[in-house]
């Protein structure tokens, strides 16, 4: 069975992948041309892509030969899966694995953001740092402010554990339908986004990007929000306007931001690059090594499940 993984994975998992498949990886880990994706689909029985790349429908009408997509990530909004299933091609993803990591960046950038710890770092490299004083780059505190969590799955909530169990966060959160899960976090549930806006001081998104997410927070959903309030989003750009992001927080309307995901990736939108308050980081959610090996071994599990015939673990279509 031919594998193609079209971005450099953990040794650990190429090792494990190239015992069992004839894979082609691709060593210079450069992004393949939408050319060399949808030629792919003639040429592999399995296509391992992640986040960078965009499997439109075009590409999966590329070739007849792939029947398994074995995505290396959870979201899989870069995927048109309706293209796949209509052509009868599994799509898999790799979930629960990079739950913790995610949401410690959620945590990441909300202490940031709070904390203007970008600012900071500036300030000191650049060499204008002079010295400690009561009322040097004042942020605020987490205690007792309300994180709403849009979007109550497993990152969402991990995101909500660390907030309350850790710093002491009262947590709302708006989802389809209240949560179990929100009992033990005391979490109030809102059935609407600008209610969970309206009464949030920091907001943290975790739903699925695509087109039923697409500018979930537009320029009313932040105009919805508290005044002074922090938005982080680590879910994915497009559920955020980020021109009307950038003019909120051009006017002061919000204190702060902490992004590490965008609409067109690795583009930043120019707007944000001007700014002191907003944290930029480049979609490093389940960048630590436990976890982007674990996301690895539970992509060649879909393969080998594949393989072998048997029901695919993390079919997601
Ligand atoms: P999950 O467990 O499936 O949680 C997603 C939640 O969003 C679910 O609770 C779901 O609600 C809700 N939801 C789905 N569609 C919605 C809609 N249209 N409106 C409102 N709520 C909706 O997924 P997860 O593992 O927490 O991951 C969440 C997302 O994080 C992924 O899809 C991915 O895009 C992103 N992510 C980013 C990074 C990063 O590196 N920054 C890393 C990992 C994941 P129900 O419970 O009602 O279905």
């Amino acid at each position: 069975m031919r594998v193609l993984v079209t971005r450099r994975w953990p040794d650990t998992v190429e090792h494990a992948l190239s015992d069992s498949f004839e894979v082609v990886l691709n060593d210079s880990d450069a992004p393949l041309s939408q050319a060399d994706l949808a030629s792919a689909m003639g040429e592999f029985d399995v296509l391992a892509p992640t986040v960078s790349d965009t499997i439109d429908a075009d590409i999966i009408a590329g070739g007849d030969r792939c029947r398994l997509i074995a995505n290396y990530g959870v979201g899989f909004d870069h995927i048109d899966v309706g293209a796949a299933k209509a052509k009868g091609i599994a799509v898999t993803n790799t979930p629960g694995v990079l739950t913790d990591a995610t949401a410690d960046l959620a945590l990441t950038l909300i202490l940031m953001a709070a904390r203007r710890a970008g600012e900071g770092e500036r300030e000191l490299r650049a060499g204008a740092w002079n010295g400690w004083r009561p009322t040097h780059l004042i942020g605020s505190a987490l205690r007792d402010k309300v994180l709403g969590i849009v979007g109550f799955g497993r990152i969402g909530q991990a995101t909500a554990e660390r907030a309350h169990h850790g710093f002491g966060m009262k947590i709302a959160y708006y989802a389809r339908g209240p949560k179990d899960e929100a009992q033990a976090l005391d979490a109030e549930y809102c059935a609407t986004v600008p209610d969970l806006l309206a009464k949030s001081d920091f907001v943290s998104l975790h739903v699925p990007g695509g087109n039923d997410t697409a500018h979930l927070i537009d320029a009313d959903a932040l105009a919805a929000m508290k005044p002074g309030s922090y938005l982080v989003n680590t879910a994915r750009g497009g559920v955020v306007d980020h021109d009307a992001l950038a003019e909120a927080l051009i006017s002061g309307y919000l204190a702060g931001a902490g992004l590490d995901v965008y609409p067109e990736e690795p583009d930043v939108p120019a707007a944000l690059l001007q700014l002191e308050n907003v944290v930029l980081l480049p979609h490093l959610g389940s960048a630590n090594a436990e976890t982007r090996e674990a996301m690895g071994m539970r992509a060649l599990a879909n393969i080998e499940a594949f393989a072998k015939g048997s029901g695919l673990p993390d079919r997601v279509a």
